[in-house]
């Protein structure tokens, strides 16, 4: 099992030119599972649940670094502030002003990701492109000093098209310029783009993806 783990973080590695952060998707799995995975040199770890993500932080080593990948509620935040890396689901006002009031008690500062709605399913979370138009020209996010924008995820639809998911990643990948260009010209945090899973990743990064989310690749299925 051990060598399993490894060989799939091996190959998935050799898969991404050095500018593409891999983030192995844990969820579901049993701590063991991501010890092997820390034991081959991986230290970024993604989690979608608030509990499970505390409980795998407070048993394994304190060099890792937890990517709050899901859906995250509000009344939540208060429990991941004191420790998370990188919230990469932010989906609305409401969810950042909570983050920036939780990491000012902790006096931290949250590196964020605005979560993109571009799929086809109606049920993904996520800011519509003009949602998120309205939210950064709003301009409240600029007075937030315990939160960092730094870049744009999204998931694309759950289909075989290899067209259909191109063409949404590229959706993505032209949204992200504009609003580089628009918002964030003179900021080199921003530049984070979150796209690409285990089934999709080699086409994320064609469609200019820097990080990508692989969990079934890497620890096989998930048993929920
Ligand atoms: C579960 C999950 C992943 C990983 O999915 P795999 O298909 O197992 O690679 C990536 N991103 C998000 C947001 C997820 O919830």
């Amino acid at each position: 099992m051990k060598h399993m783990i490894q060989e799939n973080l091996n190959r998935i590695k050799a898969q991404l030119p050095d500018h593409v952060t891999l983030v192995a998707v844990s969820k579901f799995h049993p701590n063991e599972r991501l010890i092997e995975a820390y034991d081959a040199g991986q230290r970024i770890f993604g989690e979608s649940h608030e509990q499970e993500m505390t409980a795998k932080h407070q048993s394994l080593p304190a060099d890792i670094e937890w990517h709050f990948i899901g859906h995250l509620q509000t009344n939540k935040v208060k429990y991941i502030a004191p420790y998370v890396s990188m919230i990469e689901a932010v989906d609305s006002m409401k969810l950042l002003r909570e983050i920036e009031k939780q990491a000012a008690k902790h006096n931290r500062v949250i590196p964020v990701l605005l979560e993109l709605h571009i799929a086809q399913e109606a049920t993904k979370y996520g800011l519509t492109l003009d949602d998120c138009r309205a939210l950064l020209s709003d301009g409240e996010w600029r007075s937030m000093s315990h939160v960092s924008i730094q870049g744009l995820m999204m998931m694309a639809s759950f289909t075989d098209d290899e067209q259909q998911i191109r063409k949404e990643f590229l959706t993505a990948k032209t949204f992200f310029e504009e609003v580089k260009r628009d918002y964030f010209a003179d900021d080199d945090q921003f530049r984070i783009r979150s796209w690409g899973m285990s089934d999709d990743f080699p086409i994320a990064v064609e469609c200019g993806s820097t990080m990508v989310r692989v969990g079934t690749s890497i620890f096989g299925h998930r048993e929920y």
